[in-house]
């Protein structure tokens, strides 16, 4: 059966819950029954459960079509995989830390000095590029313990909050990249996979920008309506509907979640009444 595609997603840990969250919100059914594999019910979707650190290599063989990894695995592996969508979670840091007491003197600091990581590829082409000579000292997990043992120096790990380095007597002291989830696919998808991609990428899309946008809905006095149109530009352009009460005006508009509270505040300066923000389930445009 090639007509189905299989995606690789974590097993359990920090992308698990929010990659099923995003196969639901692009309305896709998949029954919780295997551990190692389940079928969506109403899309032709192969779900494969997997440790994060296999995905982009089982995407790149073609054992999986696409797979939700952080970009920090990606580049990591350095699979040949290609990235087709950038769904905005697990967004984190790598960074470098060193103990708090330590006085930090900028990246020369940690010249002949020794680095623990799980991260080694990318933190050695990091130091080459910043012509600085240490040792990458490659451990699997708990890097965070290395210098408080005396295993290493420094640390090169994921940073979120900086809580866990804080609870370890680390400081953060350079970031050296960012990473989020990423969704990467094989690069020789055959055209009905590519197909069922692109299904979807419209989808996901779909749920992006609902999820970054908010319907308006306020009662605006009709001698600052145009001031208050110009504040929401809308799809296309606002809703405007007379109401009963004459020299009023109802205004229906979508906004952007990030410019929200700052156009709330001018639109109530210019009369604006009886604003109604409400989510926005999917969003075609
Ligand atoms: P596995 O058992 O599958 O190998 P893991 O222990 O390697 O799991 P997790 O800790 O579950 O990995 O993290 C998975 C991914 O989530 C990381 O590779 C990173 O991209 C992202 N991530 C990790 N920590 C955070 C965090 N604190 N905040 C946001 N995203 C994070
Ligand atoms: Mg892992």
């Amino acid at each position: 059966m090639s007509n189905i595609l299989k995606i690789a997603i974590q097993k359990s840990g920090r992308l698990n819950e929010k990659s099923m969250g995003l196969l639901k919100e692009c309305g896709i059914k998949i029954s919780n029954g295997g551990k190692l594999m389940s079928i969506a019910s109403n899309f032709p979707l192969e779900v494969f459960y997997l440790r994060d650190d296999d995905i982009p290599q089982y995407v790149a063989e073609g054992v999986a079509d696409i797979g939700i990894v952080g970009e920090n695995e990606y580049l990591e592996k350095d699979q040949l995989v290609k990235i087709v969508n950038r769904p905005g979670f697990s967004k984190c840091r790598l960074s470098l830390a060193i103990k708090r007491e330590e006085e930090y003197t900028g990246l020369q600091w940690f010249e002949g000095k020794k680095i623990a990581t799980s991260y080694p590829v990318i933190l050695k082409k990091f130091l080459e590029q910043k012509g600085v000579n240490a040792s990458v000292e490659e451990i699997s997990g708990s890097v965070e313990i290395a210098p408080g043992i005396g295993l290493a120096e420094g640390v090169f790990d994921i940073v979120s909050t900086g809580s866990t380095l804080l609870a370890n007597g680390l400081k953060e002291v350079e970031v050296a990249l960012r990473s989020e989830a990423l969704l990467i696919a094989n690069e020789d998808l055959t055209l009905e996979k590519q197909n069922l991609l692109d299904r979807l990428l419209f989808r996901i899309e779909a749920a992006k920008s609902a999820k970054q946008n908010k319907y308006i809905l306020l009662n605006a006095p009709n001698d600052t309506l145009q001031d208050i149109l110009g504040l929401l530009p809308g799809m296309r352009s606002p809703t405007v509907l007379p109401l009963a009460d004459k020299g009023w005006s109802s205004v229906h508009s979508v906004i952007n979640e990030d410019d929200f509270w700052e156009v709330i505040d001018q639109l109530k300066e210019k009369g604006a009444e009886g604003i109604l923000v409400c989510p926005i389930e999917k969003m075609i445009v």
